[in-house]
Order: C-alpha cells, then sequence, then structure tokens
C-alpha cells in the first residue's frame, strides 16, 4: 500500500512516467488534469466551470478541485493506493489531501519532484500530443507513436491540448512557480521530498524513480 505524489512543472513528465510507475507499484492512477477534460468532454456542470479557468491556464478554485479528487478516490480500485498527478497544487489541496488520509490511518508516503528547465517545458509542451480515450502522452520528436495520430496503447485518436499554445504554456509555468513550488517544501519538512533530474531521457528518469523508491522502501 503506498500513496505517492508526482511533482512537478506542466511538461515535466508526470504523466509519462505514470504510466510505467503505476504498473510497478500497483496502485491507481489519479490526475486531476485528465479528471477535469473528462467532465469537460462529457459537458457535466463541473467540466464547464473548470473550462474557463483550463483555457486560460489559471488553476480550478481550491474547493472544486479538492471534492473531485476527494470523490474520486473512494473508488475502489484507489483501495490498495493511489498516484497523484497534478494533485496537490495548492498548500490548501496538500492539506485537504493529508487531512483526508489521515481520517482513513493513511498517509501521503512519498513525494517525488521531477525537475525539469523552463526552456525544455516549453518544447516538450509545443510537441505534444494525447490519446483522446486513455490519455497516453506522446512527443512529436522524443517519443513519437509507432502509428502517426494514434496511440499505441489502445489505437485512440492523438490529438493537441488546447492550452498547450506558447502564451497559455508561459501562463501555466507562472502559476506554477507562484502557487505549486510552495508544496515542495511542504513535503521536504516532512521528509517525503525526492528529487529527481527529469531533463533526460524518458527511460532514465523512469530508472532514477524507481531506484530512489527501492531504496527508500528498503
Ligand atoms: P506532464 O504530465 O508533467 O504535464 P507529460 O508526461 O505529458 O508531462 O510530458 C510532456 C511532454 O514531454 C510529452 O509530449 C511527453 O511525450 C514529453 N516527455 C515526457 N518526458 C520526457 C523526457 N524525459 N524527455 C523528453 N520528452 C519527454
Ligand atoms: P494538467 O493536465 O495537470 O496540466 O492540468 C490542466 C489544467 O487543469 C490546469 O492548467 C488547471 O486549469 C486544471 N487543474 C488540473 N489540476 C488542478 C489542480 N490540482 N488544481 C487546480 N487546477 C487544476
Amino acid at each position: 500500500m503506498m500513496n505517492v505524489v508526482l511533482l512537478g512543472a506542466p511538461g515535466a513528465g508526470k504523466g509519462t512516467q505514470a504510466a510505467t510507475l503505476t504498473k510497478q507499484l500497483g496502485v491507481a492512477h489519479v490526475a486531476s488534469g485528465d479528471l477535469f477534460r473528462r467532465a469537460l468532454s462529457e459537458q457535466t456542470e463541473l467540466g464547464l466551470l473548470a473550462k474557463s479557468y483550463m483555457e486560460k491556464g489559471e488553476l480550478v478554485p481550491d474547493e472544486v478541485t479538492i471534492d473531485m479528487v476527494l470523490e474520486r478516490i473512494r473508488q475502489p480500485d484507489c483501495a490498495a493506493g493511489v498516484l497523484f498527478d497534478g494533485f496537490p497544487r495548492t498548500l490548501s489541496q496538500a492539506k485537504a489531501l493529508d487531512e483526508r488520509l489521515a481520517g482513513e490511518g493513511k498517509t501521503i508516503d512519498k513525494a517525488i519532484y521531477i525537475e525539469v528547465p523552463e526552456e525544455a517545458l516549453v518544447k516538450r509542451l509545443s510537441g505534444r500530443w494525447i490519446c483522446r480515450d486513455c490519455q497516453t502522452p506522446y512527443h512529436e520528436v522524443s517519443s513519437p507513436p509507432k502509428v502517426p495520430g494514434r496511440c499505441d496503447v489502445c489505437g485512440g485518436e492523438l490529438y493537441q491540448r488546447a492550452d498547450d499554445t506558447e502564451e497559455t504554456v508561459r501562463e501555466r509555468l507562472k502559476v506554477f512557480f507562484s502557487q505549486t513550488l510552495p508544496i515542495i517544501d511542504y513535503y521536504e519538512n516532512q521528509g517525503k521530498l525526492l528529487r529527481v533530474d527529469g531533463d533526460r531521457d524518458i527511460d532514465e528518469v523512469s530508472s532514477s524513480i524507481s531506484r530512489l523508491l527501492q531504496t527508500e522502501r528498503a
């Protein structure tokens, strides 16, 4: 049973690493951005509310986001542990998550911070393609699909996110540095933070994360 938070700026590789890490750890993948995008494609009230914030690259208000994620982790697939991706993004979200887990006798075991320089992030996001069905991320240069426009995992159609334009990306990065960076200290002060150099090949980053977690668990 392990609950792990993946931290990193937009484009750091959280979704990419989550694909292998969830299998290794045997835990559910809970990505707040994916939950919002699904709500939006289903045109639910939550999706429509989130849309205006997502388009601008701003954070969806804490209350709405916290309710959505805490509801998601009630589902049975989360009983064996969760890999959180894109949540928490503010101190209030981190504290709300801790309170909820504590109430169930659980805790966040580790927070993995994938560090990538800002210019690399912009390049990654401008070349990112995502599967409409299973959300697997690809990159037109560093991680292309085997068949252009199709997902290797499920055959779904690939698309580019409306918020992956350079202007919105710059805003999302600003939001990350002002609102999300404080939670790095929050986990560091609890002795839970593991830092990983994310500016390397996908496989090298994966191996580093596995090694770090193994050392910590030994
Ligand atoms: P996040 O979930 O943190 O926003 P993603 O996992 O979607 O980031 O990755 C952003 C983009 O960068 C994608 O196009 C992905 O294929 C690519 N990418 C991820 N990890 C790496 C890496 N280590 N090196 C080069 N490109 C990467
Ligand atoms: P992501 O897929 O993680 O890049 O998230 C896409 C967008 O969804 C963000 O730019 C926010 O508008 C919104 N979002 C995702 N997760 C959160 C969160 N934890 N708190 C607030 N907004 C979020």
